[in-house]
């Protein structure tokens, strides 16, 4: 059990109103809150250590270096991956994933390949392919879903053949919250010769996550959305993977010896790493890493899996409501997608917003699922570690008064 009450002290700003009520902030899928631990950070490292990294031979310049360096270990031994020299720090997610399709699709796609996505894809993990495809003449392909936001795994079964070269595919849906079977669609891809890229932008604030155990080659995931701060991913991919790879940018810190005409590359990871990168970022981010390793990972999955049931259970009581994806258990995480039958999500957001409640609204960066759902949009609340069931009821009290709101305006106004 968690001791939420505790977890909440330390994020200063879950202590703040809206629209004069307390704070309900379930859009966590989004982005999550900061603790103290994180935010002291940031400000421990400008106030005492700031200084560039790996060049300086000054004390302020080591001391960034360990540090850094230092959180590169700590987010290794976060993704349980074999070592540091795996872990390319990136500005997010979506960088990471353009970093392998610009680095290792271009080298290794040629017409006649297919890259495998699904149709649950956030257009991160879907727009860099179509730009890769576009460049090398390899064709994309789709696992398609079933009507309750699971993988058709048969479907899979039937799309991967000897021309799938990558299969790409996220962790959990950001829309529907299917957490997908990784171990399996990997063993499945390896035995194939392909290469799976898992993105977990959804599942690494909430799941323990094991690289090694899941059987990835690469996994990607963002600071911002694991209680560490914006401008940060992580690219983890296997070693032999990351050596044969070509660098994405070129510049300082990615070389080992540069003439006026060419150059040979830094060893992993730095190769990845060009010009100056997000230090101050990338330190807090490690301090996030230890916060959420000290609550422990499989505390925090229990207990938002209590919270999601709660949540689906609560909702389905309400008259005229559409949910999105799996019924909670296993195979499900807290972001929860849904509609209200004659409101517009965005209006229900904004009412909720009166409330003091904070959701998303829109296509969640998923408009193929948005096409293959049948909607334009979709209401979504997602849970995090600081939640609590009081505030899934002030969820349920506040979508109650907007329906009670726009049912009223709709008969003025007939
Ligand atoms: N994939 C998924 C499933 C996501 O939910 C997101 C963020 N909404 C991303 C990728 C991209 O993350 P970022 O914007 O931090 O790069």
């Amino acid at each position: 059990m968690l001791d939420v009450k505790h977890i909440r002290e330390d994020f200063p700003i879950l202590r703040r109103t809206v629209h004069g009520k307390p704070l309900v902030y379930l859009d966590n899928a989004a982005t999550t809150q900061k603790p103290r631990q994180v935010i002291e950070a940031l400000v421990g490292y400008y106030s005492r250590s700031n200084a560039n990294i790996h060049r300086g031979i000054h004390a302020l310049a080591e001391e960034a270096t360990a540090a850094y360096e230092g959180a590169r270990e700590r987010t290794a031994r976060f993704l349980h991956a074999p070592s540091e020299r795996g872990i390319v720090f990136t500005r997010n997610a979506t960088e990471a994933i353009n970093l392998v399709a610009q680095s290792w699709g271009r080298a290794n796609l040629k017409p006649g390949d297919e890259i495998l996505l699904t149709e649950m894809e956030h257009h991160a993990n879907l727009v860099p392919w179509q730009m890769v495809a576009k460049a090398t003449g390899a064709q994309l392909a789709f696992i398609g879903i079933s009507d309750d936001g699971r993988l058709k795994l048969e479907e899979y079964e039937q799309k991967l053949t000897r021309k799938t070269k990558l299969v790409a595919f996220t962790h959990m849906s950001n829309v529907l919250g299917t957490i997908n079977p990784v171990a399996d669609i990997a063993a499945r891809a390896r035995r194939m010769g392909a290469l799976t890229l898992v993105d977990a932008a959804q599942s690494a604030p909430h799941l323990p996550l094991d690289v090694q155990a899941l059987g990835c080659d690469v996994l990607v995931c963002s600071a911002h959305k694991m209680l560490g701060p914006t401008g940060v991913g992580v690219l983890y991919a296997k070693e032999e993977l990351l050596e044969r790879m070509d660098p994405f940018l070129g510049g300082g810190e990615m070389i080992s010896d540069v003439w006026l005409t060419h150059a040979t590359w830094n060893e992993i990871p730095w190769k990845f790493e060009a010009g100056t990168p997000n230090i101050a970022d990338v330190i807090a981010f490690g301090v996030a890493l230890d916060y959420l390793d000290r609550i422990g990972m499989p505390a925090i999955r229990a207990h938002e899996r209590e919270l999601t049931a709660y949540a689906m259970k609560r909702l389905q009581e309400l008259k005229d409501i559409t949910l999105y994806g799996p019924p909670a258990g296993e195979d499900r995480g807290g972001a929860i997608s849904f509609n209200l039958e004659g409101l517009h999500p965005h209006d229900v957001g904004t009412a909720l917003d009166h409330e003091g409640v904070a959701i998303r609204a829109g296509h969640h960066c998923a408009k193929p699922l948005m096409r293959r759902l049948g909607v334009a949009a979709t209401a979504r609340a997602s849970v995090a570690l600081y939640n609590t069931t009081e505030e899934i009821d002030r969820l349920i009290e506040a979508i109650d008064a907007a329906r009670r709101f726009f049912q009223r305006s709709i008969k003025v106004a007939a």
